[in-house]
């Protein structure tokens, strides 16, 4: 049989079916032998992550002493690595005209009953004033793929006018792009046009029930979607989001390839995935979540926990798909990114409620309904920062500059400082009395912990004239 190493050297092979057959019979024969898990749980404690086989057999290990275990070890290379940051941002949704067929999306080509529509420049502009108003600096644009009416001449376009905007102390500085698959050359284009993380969720990694469930468009072509990142990598994006969408397959078959996609990203560009994003499928108009493989609470926890010792300096992202139960839950175990006051339907954030009550064109159900400062006020409750920090991409420290960062251990005294300035700003700018109050206190006890005695005398004075309504700096 050919070995994974040389199966992977060939094009698009990186994915290999064999490979997670094997990974799979090695899972069942190896997951109630405790003395292998031991030294795997021993190994991942050196934050040098796993292999797919090992994180594999960690998500399927069932001694309970030895899930507590993985359950612990998460949540301290969590708070070794990120701290109690947490980085806030907003999706917006700029067309839901699609040429694909994906099944268990609402946005299909062939639902004719969802209304379609596509942003123009000026109801653009105010979408992001009102996330502006909200206190988002970060978006993840969306859009179907649709060549007629969202080329990439159109994402170009939205994209310079985003970041154009500058309306009260408001600005997005980091747009982040989610559209399908494309060439290097329009990759090039995007990178040009300033875009933050390029984030293409490969849905499935079984090529038969992706083609399943993609009949028809051009994303139903799975070598083409597969290699998109190694596509935008080539082009001079550095920072690339993967993300399955669990549910759609079996989901450690997934979980292994996603990995797999991991390694091959470090293995050929020498740095891995900046993000992964761990959606569940859930119900959406023309969608029935039941006709698929929900995963239950139990899983997912431990999806994520093992994604958070596998690949220690990725960020995870989880939506508003998830209850504000599930995600208290995973944002202790290595969730690092965090959607807030979410509008998955086109135009959503000028709507009123009433309007977006009988909107029935919503991507997915949003589970977490509450508003940005609710969820920030709460995150602080909870002993979080929710920082609105984007200086890594100003300065250009983004794909292996960014990692050598967090590996140099350098977070406490650069990332967690601009968590606190931005949060001092979005408090001051936006924030309700009682959500200020919260993270007033809260900057003070994280300043406390910076190591650096200048940093945080800086912080602690820039605290001082915020509370004291004397700003004098502007993140
Ligand atoms: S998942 Fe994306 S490509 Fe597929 S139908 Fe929905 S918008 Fe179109």
């Amino acid at each position: 049989m050919m070995t994974y190493q040389a199966a992977a050297s060939e094009a698009g092979a990186f994915i290999n079916h064999e490979e997670i057959l094997s990974t799979l019979d090695y899972v069942r024969t190896h997951k109630n032998d405790p003395a292998l898990i031991e030294q795997i749980i021993t190994k991942a404690a050196e934050q040098k992550g796993l292999t797919h086989r090992e994180a594999a057999l960690l998500l399927e290990c069932d001694d309970p002493v030895l899930i507590q275990r993985i359950f612990d070890l998460a949540i301290a290379i969590k708070q070794r690595l990120y701290g109690n940051r947490i980085v806030m941002f907003a999706p917006l949704y700029l067309s839901n005209y699609c040429v694909n067929s994906c099944v268990y999306c609402p946005f299909h080509v062939k639902n004719k009953t969802i209304p379609r529509k596509k942003l123009t420049q000026e109801e653009i502009k105010n979408e992001v004033i009102a996330l502006q108003d909200m206190g988002h600096k970060r978006l993840a644009l969306e859009a179907g793929e649709d060549p007629i009416h969202s080329p990439l001449e159109y994402i170009l376009e939205s994209i310079k006018t985003i970041y154009s905007i500058k309306h009260k102390n408001g600005a997005i500085r980091r747009v982040n792009v989610n559209i399908a698959a494309t060439t290097v050359e329009e990759y090039r284009q995007l990178k040009e046009a300033g875009i933050g993380t390029y984030i293409l969720f490969q849905e499935t990694y079984h090529k038969e029930t992706y083609e399943r469930l993609h009949p028809r468009g051009p994303k139903s072509n799975y070598a083409y979607h597969t290699e998109a990142m190694d596509r935008a990598m080539e082009a001079g994006i550095d920072d690339v989001g993967l993300g399955v969408l669990f549910g759609l397959n079996t989901y450690l078959y997934d979980f292994i390839g996603l990995l797999m996609h991991a390694e091959h990203l470090e293995a050929k560009f020498g740095v891995g995935p900046h993000t992964i994003s761990v959606p569940r499928i859930c119900p959406a108009d023309d969608i029935e979540a039941d006709n698929f493989d929900a995963i239950p609470d139990s899983i997912f926890e431990r999806i994520v926990a093992v994604i958070r010792i596998a690949v220690p300096y990725t960020g995870m992202i989880i939506s508003t798909r998830e209850s504000q139960r599930s995600r208290e839950k995973v944002l202790k175990l290595g969730v690092s990114q965090f959607s807030g006051g979410s509008r998955t339907n086109v135009g959503g954030y000028t709507q009123s409620e009433k309007e977006q009550a009988h909107d029935e064109s919503v991507q997915f159900d949003i589970s977490d309904k509450r508003t940005l400062d609710e969820i920030v006020g709460w995150l602080l409750e909870l002993g979080h920062v929710p920082s609105f920090c984007t200086a890594c991409y100003r300065e250009g420290r983004t794909g292996d500059r960014f990692m050598s960062l967090v590996k140099s251990g350098q977070i406490a005294n650069c990332c967690g400082p601009n968590a606190l300035m931005t949060l001092m700003e979005y408090l001051e700018d936006y924030a309700s009395e009682e959500t200020r109050e919260k993270g007033f206190k809260q900057i003070e006890k994280e300043a406390e912990l910076i190591p650096n005695p200048k940093i945080k005398e800086i912080t602690l004075r820039n605290l001082k004239a915020i509370r004291e309504g004397k700003r004098d700096f502007r993140f």
